[in-house]
């Protein structure tokens, strides 16, 4: 067992190590700026800027295993980068066109879609010159089951027919955002599994209405392009823009959840790391009661026990990558579940003794941890909530003894 990283890995880490420092970091206090400054709605300068100068340096794509259109890194290489990224969620993904969600939908159509659908929607989204949403959850079901999705797609000569409400759908008022990835039921008559299939929808599309965002712990979440509540009514796509085949939906759902939970969970390390760090800091500087934070024992015992929670949701997760690509997703399901369980917990845990040792300090603006604290405590829920993921767990583990 060899726990180094390889030369490839080692050499983009050096890298990204040094754009997040001298570009990314800055950038924090000017985003938050625009953000103020600018209508909500308005893609803040800064990411663009951020964007070229990635792009510039190679720092691009790097999630896509695939060669022929990402970096071709596995997900063992990948997910140290994914981690510097977590650092600062709200632009270093982006900065390098790996954030979610356009990732997941640019793997469903570098892995479904026609040669036409990639023409027209993946090779933008690699180029960063255009953004996407997916939009499976609902508000009037319970989505954490996605064979309830009830949004009707219907087919109508050579279109689609698309009626329901979606919300949540990440990224879905980003300003560049330019298509969605709709889930929906073509056949409610079919075996659980088999109604469900995805389709296109430009976002320009007559009858679909981007009604509102919604705010994270009263965060607009703006960054990352609003969470919207979308309306369908009536919208028609061409019957070309259906993803695989009528039935598929469900299946293809399943394959781009495995390694966006992977990238989510090491964004959430990286995310931990910095709160240990800022954590750290603040102690050794802070005085009460007469001498600093750091030498009080109850301190010292959250810095331990953070390093140790990191320490140990690293190597699950580079165990997890490292599964995924040498047997592939499905013999890492245990794995991918384990981490989407272990991991979002571990980062709000040390976030939460982030703040604590801020004071009042940690729970305001002037420091990034009550963002990002909202950003894990939204992963126990987003993918899959938790529970969802223990049930199926321990299902597979009875199974081996039944
Ligand atoms: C920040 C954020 C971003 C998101 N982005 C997207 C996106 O881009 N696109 C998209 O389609 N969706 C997105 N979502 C939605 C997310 O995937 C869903 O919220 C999630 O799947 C849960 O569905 P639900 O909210 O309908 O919860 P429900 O299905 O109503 O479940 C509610 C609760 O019931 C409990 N529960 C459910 N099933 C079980 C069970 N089997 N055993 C025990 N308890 C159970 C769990 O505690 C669960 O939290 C996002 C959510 C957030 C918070």
């Amino acid at each position: 067992m060899d726990f180094a990283h390889d030369a490839t890995t080692e050499q983009l880490r050096r890298e990204l190590l040094e754009f997040m420092e001298d570009f990314v970091l800055p950038a924090e206090p000017v985003l938050a700026r625009q953000l103020a400054e600018a209508d909500p709605w308005v893609k803040p300068k800064v990411i663009e800027e951020l964007k070229a100068e990635a792009r510039r340096r190679g720092l691009w794509n790097l999630f896509l295993p695939d060669r022929e259109h990402g970096a071709g890194l596995t997900n063992l290489q990948y997910a140290p980068l994914a981690e510097i990224t977590g650092r600062s969620p709200h632009l270093a993904p982006e900065a390098l066109n790996c954030a979610a969600p356009d990732t997941g939908n640019m793997e469903v159509l570098a892995m479904f879609g026609s040669a036409e659908q990639q023409r027209a929607w993946l090779r933008p989204l690699l180029d960063g010159r255009i953004r996407s949403a997916f939009c499976m959850t609902e508000p009037e079901v319970a989505s954490s089951d996605a064979t309830n999705i009830a949004t009707r797609i219907r087919r109508d000569g050579d279109e689609y027919v698309i009626d329901g409400r979606k919300w949540w759908s990440s990224g879905a008022m980003n300003p560049e955002c330019a298509v969605f990835i709709v889930m929906g039921k073509t056949d409610p008559g079919a075996e659980r599994h088999r109604q469900q299939s995805m389709v296109l929808v430009p976002r320009d599309t007559p009858g679909v209405r981007v009604e509102r965002g919604m705010r994270v712990f009263g965060y607009d979440d703006a960054s990352h392009g609003g969470h919207a509540e979308v309306v369908f009514e009536g919208v028609r796509v061409p019957a070309a823009n259906l993803i695989g085949g009528e039935g598929d939906g469900f299946a293809i759902a399943q394959a781009r959840l495995g390694p966006g939970r992977v990238h989510h969970c090491m964004r959430l390390i990286g995310m931990a790391e910095r709160a240990l760090e800022l954590m750290c800091r603040r102690a050794l500087e802070r005085v009460a009661f007469g001498r600093p934070l750091a030498e009080q024992g109850v301190v010292r015992e959250w810095i331990a026990e953070s390093r140790v929670r990191i320490e140990q949701a690293r190597l699950l997760v580079l165990k997890t990558a490292w599964l995924m690509d040498t047997v592939g997703n499905k013999g890492a399901h245990t794995e991918i579940q384990a981490i989407k369980i272990a991991v979002p917990l571990m980062a709000e845990w040390v976030l939460d003794k982030a703040i604590q040792a801020h004071g009042a300090a940690g729970v305001s603006q002037d420091h990034p941890l009550a963002e990002l604290w909202a950003s894990a405590r939204t992963l126990r829920l987003a993918d899959g909530p938790d529970e969802v993921h223990r049930v199926s767990l321990a299902k597979r583990e009875l199974k081996r003894y039944a």
